[in-house]
This record gives C-alpha cells, structure tokens and sequence, in this order.
C-alpha cells in the first residue's frame, strides 16, 4: 500500500509546485478569500498554505489524508462535476507519502483549530482563525533519488510562483500571498479581472493587448490576446484556462497560432490569457492525474470559435 501510494504520488507530485498547485486548489475548493503561501528554500524545506476557507470538521481530519477520499463528491449528482473537475481524493495522499505534512484547521463554530500531524496521527487541540494550514515538509526525504531530480531552489521557487500565478489570474476575487524565506516575495490584493490581469502580468500586458470576447451558444470565449509587438521568443505568457482550470492543450493553443499565423514569424510567441467557459458536459479534464490536459467532445468548432475569438480582437487594432 505505501509503495502504491508512492507510485500514484509521483504521477501527483513532480516538485514544489506541484504541491503548491494542489493545495491552492483545495483552498480555493473551501471557498477560500485570502491564501497565504509560505516556502523555504523554494519549497523544498517546507510549504505552508494558510486559508480562510470552511475548514475541515476535526472527525474528518484523518480522512482528508487517505487515498480517494473527498468530501467533493456527496451525491450522485456531483458524479458529473467529478467527471468535468476532476476530483479524486489523491493529492494530500499522495503528498503525505513523499513528505512529512500536519494538517491544520477549524471550522465556523468549533471552539478552537486541531492539528493533525500525518505521520504519527497525532491530533491536539490548536490556535487558528477559521480555515485550514496545510504544512508539507522535506518534500521526497525518503526518496533521495526523486529529490536528486530537483532543481536549484530559486528554479523552484519559480515553478511555484508559476503555479500561484496561474491560480491568482483565474480568481481575482482571492487575495494571494507569498513569502519565501520569510520575506513578502508577491501580493495579489482581492481586484477586477483586469485589475489582477495587470496586477500579475504587469501594467504593459494590459497595453499591447486586446480584449477577446466571443460567444455561441453554451460556448464563451474571452479574455486578452496580445498584440504582435507582444510577442516573445518563449512561451511563457500563455495562459488558458476551461471552466476556470488552468490547462494546457493542443487544439486550443494551436486555434490560438492560427489567428496569429498572418502576424507572427519565425519562433515568436504570443502572449494571451484566455477564459473558455463550455458545458461541462462537453469536456474532460480527468484524463491525466495533473488535471492539466483536457478532451473535448467538439474540437473542430472550439478550434474554430477560439481562432475567430483571437482574430477579431487583434483586428480591433488596426482599424
Ligand atoms: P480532493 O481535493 O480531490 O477532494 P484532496 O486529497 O486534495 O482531494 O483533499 C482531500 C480532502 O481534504 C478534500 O476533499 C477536502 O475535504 C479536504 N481538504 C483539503 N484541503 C482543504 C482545505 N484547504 N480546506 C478545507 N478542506 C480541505
Ligand atoms: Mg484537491
């Protein structure tokens, strides 16, 4: 069972940051207003998510830890969202098998937080506000080669703020904290869209772009495409997400290059930030354990719609 839980941990669990993907995740899951995300040594040493979420009932802190174990699915209604989410109940299993991890928490009401340490199953009473801690430790310590894999901590460090990013242009009504080493590194205030759009990726995004909107029938496209002078040499300003979930996917992306194929040579890059919102019923995102790839049940037309949707907005700017 511990080597099982190990091997579905390294499909879950690649580095820092994937870490601190999940259990933004998680946060933003309970509802979540503020997330305060804490690292040492690029979150290798220790990751501490702090939110102001629901909180975890204290009879249900040991649960939370085992394997497809998940208060998301309560009904057989909440089977499509699963389907369409992606909830599974793997990610603080998997996490606590590569690192040593406490769990933090109190809800509304409770007299006072518990904590919860993962590997001795300890639980004592605690002080907290109401929300959750999740603290992981060490990450790989009992796996020297997986952490051999990792990079210098300023490399991770990067990747983690990444993943915060992500997380923090999707949810402008969240407000983002990050410390490494103690020291404020980022603060993402609660803001507009537009307000966060320029907030994370900087005042001159929101100037060389444009706004994308398109919609038809259950199918919404919209967002910013940059401008050709916007472009880059790397593809490091792309940002998609479906029904609010960061992805990465070919169809789109490439729907995306073609709007651009008549204004961009070469290797250059577009910059852009796109929302699609479908039906859930016409996407998976459960097909990988990182939740990042999705498939869609009417490709060619979102191929189609997300081109159209880029095209017109970069029109805007040569009239
Ligand atoms: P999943 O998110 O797929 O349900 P996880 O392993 O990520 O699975 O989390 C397991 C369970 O732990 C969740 O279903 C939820 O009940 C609880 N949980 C984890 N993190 C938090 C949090 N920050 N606030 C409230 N509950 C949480
Ligand atoms: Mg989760």
């Amino acid at each position: 069972d511990e080597l099982i839980s190990q091997i579905a941990a390294g499909e879950v669990v690649e580095r820092p940051a994937s870490v601190v993907r999940e259990l933004v995740d998680n946060a933003l899951d309970a509802g979540a207003t503020q997330i305060q995300v804490k690292l040492m040594a690029g979150g290798v040493r220790a990751i501490v998510i702090e939110d102001d979420g629901l909180g975890i009932p204290v009879d249900e802190l040991p649960l939370a830890l085992k394997r497809h174990a998940t208060s998301k699915i309560r009904s057989l209604d909440d089977l499509e969202s699963v389907a369409t989410m992606g909830f599974r109940g793997e990610a603080l299993a998997a996490i606590s098998s590569v690192a040593e991890m406490a769990l933090l928490s109190r809800c509304e009401g409770a007299a006072h937080a518990h904590r919860l340490d993962a590997r001795s199953g300890e639980l004592a009473p605690a002080a907290r506000s109401r929300g959750t801690s999740i603290e992981v430790r060490e990450l790989f310590f009992s796996t020297p080669a997986r952490r051999k894999f990792l990079k210098t901590d300023a490399t991770e460090l990067a990747h983690c703020m990444e993943a915060v990013r992500r997380h923090a242009l999707a949810r402008p009504d969240v407000g983002f904290t990050v410390w490494h080493e103690g020291k404020l590194v980022e603060q993402w205030r609660i803001a507009s869209s537009e307000q966060r759009l320029s907030d994370v990726l900087g005042a001159e995004f929101l100037a060389v772009s444009r706004a994308v909107f398109s919609e038809r029938g259950p199918l919404r496209v919209y967002g910013r495409a940059g401008l050709p002078e916007a472009a880059r040499s790397r593809a490091d300003m792309q940002y998609v997400y479906v029904n609010g979930r960061f992805v990465r996917d070919k169809l789109i992306a490439h729907g995306i290059r073609s709007a651009y194929e008549d204004v961009l040579h070469g290797h250059r890059q577009p910059s852009y930030v796109l929302f699609i919102e479908i039906a859930p019923d016409r996407v998976d995102v459960n097909v990988h354990p990182t939740k990042i790839e999705v498939r869609f049940r009417d490709g060619r037309e979102i191929h189609q719609q997300v081109r159209y949707a880029v095209q017109d907005a970069l029109a805007l700017s040569r009239s």
